[in-house]
């Protein structure tokens, strides 16, 4: 059976996180559901996220997104935030808090770290956080960076959707998902001469292909195969 997760972002629409250059909210949202899509589309993963839009009050907001984590089938919890300090231009990077995930934190931290270039701060124990200690499934929070660092907010919107490959990367890794092959696009085409003859063609990863037979004969030439050497020969006629 595929392992399942749930992820969240964290505080709430009416109950607002950090914010400085950049929304915690707002953001934390952008990163959820993005690793949400690529564990879903880029790999075999299953799980589902969740944004609390109703919470009026601190409490309410963690027991909200608790009571959504708990409420579902899965075997991670994980949250996005956003940390906050003080006002800097310094970088200041990112972080992942855990109750006993330790491994799985240091290496979400690392590779978010890699990637975007943002400090490593590693792995924190945080037993005291709600979030952590009443979700009754492991479960990791991870901070991105600094919303208050110039610095940090740099890099994050110049690296974000590496950011959100590389947290999936790993969260896929530890749930035993595998990448799906790409899927190789193709539609259905026409190519054209003089608005009067056409032919059928057909588009594959963005280019039109028509077969060399077709081709030729619509512009008149003549067309001699060598199926021991596999060359095609067209021929002007004179
Ligand atoms: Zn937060």
């Amino acid at each position: 059976m595929t392992n399942r997760y749930v992820g969240s972002s964290g505080h709430g629409l009416k109950i607002r996180g950090a914010k400085h250059f950049i929304d915690e909210v707002d953001e934390s949202r952008k990163v959820t559901n993005e690793v949400h899509r690529i564990l879903t589309t880029q790999y075999n993963g299953a799980g589902s996220v969740f944004h609390d839009d109703t919470s009026t009050t601190q409490n309410q907001n963690l027991q909200t997104i608790v009571n959504y984590h708990n409420k579902q089938a899965r075997d991670l919890d994980w949250s996005i935030h956003f940390n906050a300090a003080s006002v800097t231009d310094a970088p200041r990077g990112v972080e992942v808090l855990y109750y006993d995930m330790r491994d799985l934190s240091a290496k979400v931290s690392a590779a978010i770290s890699k990637v975007s270039g943002l400090k490593d701060r590693g792995p924190k124990q945080r037993n005291e956080l709600y979030f952590l200690k009443n979700t009754y499934k492991p479960a990791i929070l991870i901070e991105v960076c600094f919303v208050d660092s110039e610095a940090d907010v740099a890099l994050y919107h110049k690296n974000f959707n590496a950011i959100c490959a590389a947290i999936a990367e790993v969260l896929a890794a530890h749930l035993g998902y595998t990448k799906k092959k790409e899927e190789v696009k193709e539609a259905q085409a026409k190519v054209m001469l003089n608005d009067n003859k056409s032919i059928p063609a057909v588009i594959i990863d963005g280019r039109t292909h028509v077969q060399v037979r077709e081709i030729a004969e619509l512009l008149g030439l003549k067309v001699v195969y060598n199926n021991e050497s596999k060359i095609t020969k067209l021929y002007e006629v004179k």
